[in-house]
């Protein structure tokens, strides 16, 4: 059976409305009778269509003045390194809480550039199934910047406050939540994404930081890793990423039409309740996430053993849903319900769950 929903952690399912308009204009972009693919970057078309996106990420994510937006390569596993690399340089120290695989990543990459890289908490001892209190922390107040991945992506779970950090600047991993919810930006120094998941097909980083943070480099880092470099050059210092950016404007669109960011976390928080409310009366199947801390983009839950897990897998393929099953590292089934997911594919979900649960021994 071909693919109904698509449930995929990332590169994942797009906005069938965006997905149109770029098919309609994928041979002939404006009547220019090329394809944004293979446009000048320096053309008076894209040139629109860069600053036309920028326009777009300011005015959805509501972002102040005072910082600057950029579209980079790489992935956010680059930005791993650039993050050291460009906010380093003051006090050689940083702060980073390991809510997951992405954020201990990003910490063994700091280790790489300064030897005051602390780890501010971590949930490993307890299979990273929650989110730190502020009280937990343990934050240097001289520290250069603290280190958060948002939106735990193979676990399921998700910061549900802005940590207090004074003058210390937080650098954001948004990787799996960008767009999903509104954000008050100007509690960031500095958040990053790669585009996979939630704003368009793999290819581009998303970064948005404040500008007192540009400019400041360990000694060595490259021209193009340097922040300043994008900032000063409109992310065009060389060729950017124009087809991932085109995509995004387009999803851009998508979102501002349906109402912006209110609406966006209305419909994922009315997608995740269908969820969870079905995990949380059945004993068939279980979430190993703390409650509070459940995130609204990755649902993960398990079956009472791997044999079964493997079986929904290969069910769910059969009824028309994609990529359920969980992260190689944590075994179990994850439903990424990213924007784009529309509300009757978790209805439908929830359903195969039930029926599944009732022919396989759960107490229905
Ligand atoms: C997917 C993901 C990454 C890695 O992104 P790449 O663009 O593949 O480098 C990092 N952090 C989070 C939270 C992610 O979900």
């Amino acid at each position: 059976m071909k693919t109904l929903y698509n449930f995929s952690a990332g590169p994942s399912v797009l906005p069938a409305e965006a997905l149109k308009k770029a098919q309609e204009s994928l041979s002939d972009y404006g009547g220019s009778g090329m394809s944004v693919m293979e446009m000048s970057h320096r053309s008076k078309e894209f040139d629109e269509i860069i600053k036309n996106t920028e326009a777009l990420f300011r005015s959805v994510l509501a972002i102040p003045d005072n910082y600057s937006v950029l579209f980079l390569q790489g992935g956010a596993t680059l930005q791993f390194a650039m993050v050291p690399m460009n906010l380093l340089a003051r006090s050689g120290k940083a702060d980073y809480v390991i809510t997951g695989n992405f954020a201990n990543n990003a910490y063994k990459e700091a280790l790489l550039f300064g030897k005051d890289i602390s780890v501010a908490w971590t949930g490993k001892s307890e299979n990273f199934s929650r989110i730190p209190e502020q009280g937990e922390l343990t934050l240097d107040p001289a520290a250069d910047y603290v280190h958060i991945c948002v939106n735990n992506t193979i676990f399921g779970t998700k910061w549900q406050y802005v940590p207090e950090t004074g003058n210390v600047p937080i650098v954001a991993d948004m990787s799996s939540c960008i767009l999903s919810e509104p954000v008050d930006v100007s509690k960031y120094g500095l958040i990053y994404a790669g585009a996979q998941k939630n704003i368009a097909p793999a290819g581009l980083t998303l970064v948005i930081i404040r500008n007192d943070l540009l400019g400041d480099p360990l000694p060595g880092t490259p021209t193009m890793l340097n922040y300043r470099t994008m900032a000063e050059n409109g992310s065009m210092k060389n060729t950017p990423p124009c087809w991932p950016i085109y995509i995004s404007m387009l999803v851009l669109e998508w979102i501002r039409d349906m109402g912006g960011l209110e609406v966006m976390r209305n419909r994922n928080e009315e997608k995740a309740r269908v969820l969870y409310d079905y995990l949380d009366k059945t004993d068939f199947y279980r979430t190993d996430v703390n409650p509070r801390d459940r995130s609204i983009m990755n649902v993960t839950f398990k079956t009472a053993n791997e044999d079964l897990d493997a079986k929904f897998i290969a069910e769910s393929k059969a009824q028309g849903m994609s990529n359920l099953k969980g992260h190689r590292s944590v075994g179990g089934m994850r439903a990424s319900v990213y924007n784009a997911m529309p509300v009757e594919g978790v209805a439908y979900l929830v359903e195969f769950m039930k029926k599944f649960e009732k022919e396989n021994g759960g107490r229905v």
